[in-house]
């Protein structure tokens, strides 16, 4: 038995599979369990690989510590999306960070990882159950959410599905108006923005946005595991703050595979024709 995502073009990324795990449909999409051959569980949704479990570092270093490094001291932060929890997990292993509030608006994709996939060591339930002093889970609309609160968060990580269904809002210029209101004087917002070879058309599109709204906006690429990879994130900059310089000191701390804090300016390697489209933007 066989995955296989297939993105535009007919391009695929599959892995041989041992068993489905299990499937539900929620209120928002199709969500699916399966025991891969060689990478661990592997989280799909609507058709669309997430994560698989033993390479999810891979999108979730280079998603959370490049920002947290940049920002001097990120003390609040936001995730929206990523009910697996190994976002949160990553952002907890800063120790200036005093409060995390994760928004995620599937209850189920929360309850599957909990149940099942465990990347998390439990942090969701016991965020869920207020047993987690530094984090706060809420399930709902995290366009929704944006739009109410103005809480000067240090960082915001947006984690979501791609920009179809629930997550295309999060991908409009709107949202990242209310997104540069709730961050602080100093604020750094990053998005997972597609595969840069295959989805350039949404990617130029939210960087356009981005543009309108932040102070500053980057780009890099980062090879992630299960992703028709190299995978794309834009960062947001508002105020004083340089996303090229990091703090190596914290990085000490950190366990980290996969993105390498002392090769940060290594991450702003890109494609000759991903600089010239995003130049023209
Ligand atoms: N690593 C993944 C990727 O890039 O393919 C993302 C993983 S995480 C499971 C994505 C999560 O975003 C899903 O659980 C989905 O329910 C959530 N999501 C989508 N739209 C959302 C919204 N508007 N508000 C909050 N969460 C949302």
């Amino acid at each position: 038995m066989e995955f296989i995502e297939w993105y535009p073009k007919g391009y695929g990324v599959g892995f041989k599979v041992v068993s489905k795990i299990t499937e539900v449909e929620s209120e928002y999409q199709k969500i699916e369990l399966y025991e891969t051959e060689g990478f661990g569980k592997l989280l799909v949704i609507d058709g669309t690989v997430q994560l698989v479990e033993h390479g999810e570092r891979s999108y979730h270093e280079p998603l959370v510590h490049p920002v947290m490094l940049a920002h001097p001291n990120p003390k609040k932060v936001l995730v929206i999306g990523g009910g697996d929890g190994g976002t949160l997990r990553e952002v907890l292993e800063h120790k200036t960070v005093e409060k995390a509030v994760m928004v995620e608006i599937d209850e189920k994709v929360v309850e599957i990882s909990m149940k099942y996939l465990k990347i998390d060591g439990g942090l969701l339930e016991r965020a869920l159950k207020g047993e987690e002093p530094r984090a706060e889970l809420i399930i709902g609309d995290g366009v929704e959410y944006m739009k109410s609160h103005k809480d000067h968060f240090d960082v915001i990580i947006v984690d979501s599905t791609d920009p179809v269904g629930p997550a295309k809002l999060l991908f409009s210029e709107e949202f990242y108006r209310n997104a540069y209101e709730a961050l602080g004087e100093k604020g750094l917002y990053i998005t997972q923005a597609g595969s840069v070879y295959l989805f350039t058309d949404e990617l130029l599109d939210a960087y356009k946005n981005m543009k309108k709204v932040f102070d500053r906006v980057y780009y890099f690429s980062f090879p992630v595991i299960g992703y028709a990879s190299p995978w794309s994130f834009l960062v947001g900059v508002k105020g004083d703050v340089d996303f090229t310089k990091i703090d190596l000191d914290r990085a000490k701390d950190l366990n980290l595979q996969y993105y390498d804090p002392e090769r940060h300016e290594t991450l702003f390697q890109m494609p000759k024709y991903v600089r010239e489209l995003l130049e023209g933007k």
